[in-house]
């Protein structure tokens, strides 16, 4: 064991998660990947990380099933003893018009983008709370904050993250834990990668700064919430997102 910090980051094989797993795991904290469908991914990560001599695990979980979710804490802290910061991060997005989406998708957005952030948080909530210390992370999305069409129901479970941030937030303050979230613009991950090159062309023009965001964008914003610049920032949302939503 290592007096180190310890960082949980949901869906971290791929994306925007990776990167935040990868600038945690090199400034000086254990680090736990999850993944659910990226065993590969992961494992590379894993590989490329303790090859470097850094001190992460990796743990498969679907976080929309409440008894995973409680088991990837539980590994957590059977590991590092702690979870002093939990970046909920997974997420997925299907995009498709309201009028043609399935109660399935509906849900699946919901439980995944949405309910694994219950089930997580109040689980990691078990060992913050005694402690009277923690950082929670929520990635939420600028869609949660203007809306997307063709995206109602991601649009829906990331403004819903920023409601649960901000009264969560209110909540967990007296006991000394910040709840924030990232609601990034749009990112250079495989989430994007469907929109097709005319899209992510016109969408960059939008772009006040003139380019699609990187998922180390999000990971340095991560990380210095997650330190001592955080420590007086709590229930507030962060907009990475190159001045496209201002
Ligand atoms: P991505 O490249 O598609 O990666 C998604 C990650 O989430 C993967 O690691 C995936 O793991 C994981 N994941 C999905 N469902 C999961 C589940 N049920 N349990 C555990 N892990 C799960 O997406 P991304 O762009 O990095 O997105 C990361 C977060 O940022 C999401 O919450 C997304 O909504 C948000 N975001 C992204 C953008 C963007 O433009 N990219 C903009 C705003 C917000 P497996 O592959 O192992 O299943």
């Amino acid at each position: 064991m290592n007096n180190k910090k310890t960082a949980l980051i949901t869906g971290s094989s791929r994306g925007i998660g990776r990167a935040i797993a990868i600038l945690f795991a090199r400034n000086n904290y254990n680090v736990v990947i999850n993944y659910n469908k990226s065993e590969e991914k992961a494992k590379e990560l894993y590989d490329e990380l303790t090859n470097e001599g850094l001190d992460v695990r990796i743990f498969k979980a679907d976080v929309s099933k409440p008894e995973e979710a409680n088991a990837l804490v539980n590994y957590t802290i059977g590991q590092f003893e702690n979870i002093d910061v939990l970046v909920n991060n997974a997420g997925i997005s299907k995009p498709c018009m309201f009028t043609d989406m399935t109660y399935e998708q509906w849900n699946e957005t919901m439980s995944v983008n949405l309910n694994s952030v219950f089930y997580v948080t109040k689980k990691a909530l078990q060992y913050m709370l005694p402690n009277c210390s923690g950082k929670i992370i929520n990635i939420s999305s600028m869609w949660g904050l203007v809306g997307a069409a063709i995206e109602v129901d991601y649009s829906a479970s990331k403004a819903a993250i920023i409601g649960l941030t901000k009264a969560l937030a209110k909540e967990l303050g007296p006991s000394n834990i910040n709840v924030n979230a990232i609601a990034p613009g749009v990112i250079n991950t495989d989430m994007v990668k469907g929109l097709g090159e005319e899209t992510m062309s016109m969408l960059k023009e939008e772009t006040p700064l003139m380019k699609i965001g990187q998922p180390e964008d999000i990971a340095r914003c991560a990380l210095f919430l997650a330190g001592e610049g955080g420590d007086f920032i709590t229930g507030q949302v962060i907009s990475s997102n190159g001045g496209f939503v201002i």
